[in-house]
């Protein structure tokens, strides 16, 4: 088969590549083609859309496609990925911020304006790329936060969010693991936010590749039943949460018992959010009798 000559030609051919290769890219096919496009060109994908389909094919593209054909997420491909309207770094040390999680941001932005604490001091464990603790404090502009994870690299690319988002002067970012005693020692608890994204996939779940091959693991797996994390950390959170504070943990979409289970048996009160599909996502934990 002949190169294309064009843009316009190589995206047509490069959108069919993907929709070929993998099921899971069938429907996103074309846009994928057109970041990957508006990648290798350097212009963002309004220009590409308007100003460059007759141009020359970038040398690379082909490369790009190939690379997406073969499972690995768009993100890692570009390095880059928009959450809560912020661009964040990302590379295979982090979990792709997902859509499904702004519900956390949100109810984080609103328990701060109802309880008028726009001077809130925030705890994210297991922070990742930094895109819940940064996102939140991006909307508080008074709030300090610490974020911390037990992957030096992935604090590595937290850093750099933060430095990008010019965010630095207020997030703290901490190498430290929930499963070691005194972890929390020299955080400054308590905290009026503590927010989490923990592992919380069933070992032996159904993962799209792109998921199971290109994302960190240690992100995302938390034993037999997805709960391992939640029995370690639910327990330890009364003492870290002021008297009124909340935690907000993400969770699987069918979780939400299960873990409240947790939480009622560390004295903790819960109360379910539901992502922009009508799953449950996040459960808001607080001390019992605080005013929810
Ligand atoms: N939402 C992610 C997924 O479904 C899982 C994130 C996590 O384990 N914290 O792939």
């Amino acid at each position: 088969m002949s190169s294309p000559a064009t843009v316009a030609a190589a995206l047509r051919e490069g959108a069919a590549t993907l929709a070929a290769s993998l099921a899971e890219v069938g429907d996103t096919a074309r846009l994928d083609a057109e970041l990957l496009m508006a990648h290798a060109l350097g212009v963002s994908r309004s220009d590409l859309l308007l100003r460059h389909m007759a141009a020359a094919v970038p040398g690379g593209f082909a490369a790009l496609i190939a690379r997406r054909a073969a499972a690995e997420p768009v993100a890692y491909i570009l390095g880059e990925q928009e959450f809560f309207g912020l661009p964040f770094r990302v590379t295979p040390d982090v979990l792709i911020p997902r859509a499904d999680s702004e519900v956390l941001v949100e109810a984080a932005l609103g328990h701060a304006a109802a309880r008028g604490i726009a001077g809130a001091k925030l705890l994210d464990c297991g922070t990742g790329s930094g895109c819940l603790l940064l996102a939140v404090l991006h909307g508080l502009p008074g709030a300090m936060g610490v974020g911390i994870d037990r992957s030096a690299p992935a604090l590595a690319i937290a850093a750099e969010n933060a430095r990008r988002l010019k965010l630095a002067d207020r997030a703290r970012l901490v190498l430290a693991d929930w499963h070691e005693a005194g972890w929390e020692r020299d955080l400054g608890a308590p905290f009026d936010l503590i927010l989490a994204n923990p592992p919380y996939v069933e070992a032996d779940a159904p993962l799209d590749s792109g998921v199971r091959d290109h994302e960190p693991a240690s992100a995302l797996f938390a034993g037999p039943e997805g709960l391992d994390d939640y029995f370690c950390l639910i327990p330890q959170l009364p003492a870290l949460l002021a008297p009124d504070g909340l935690a907000l943990l993400e969770i699987g979409a069918t979780q939400a018992e299960a873990v409240a289970d947790i939480a009622a048996a560390s004295g903790l009160a819960s109360r379910l959010y539901r992502d922009l599909a009508g799953r449950a996502r996040v459960l808001a934990l607080s001390h019992v009798g605080a005013a929810a």
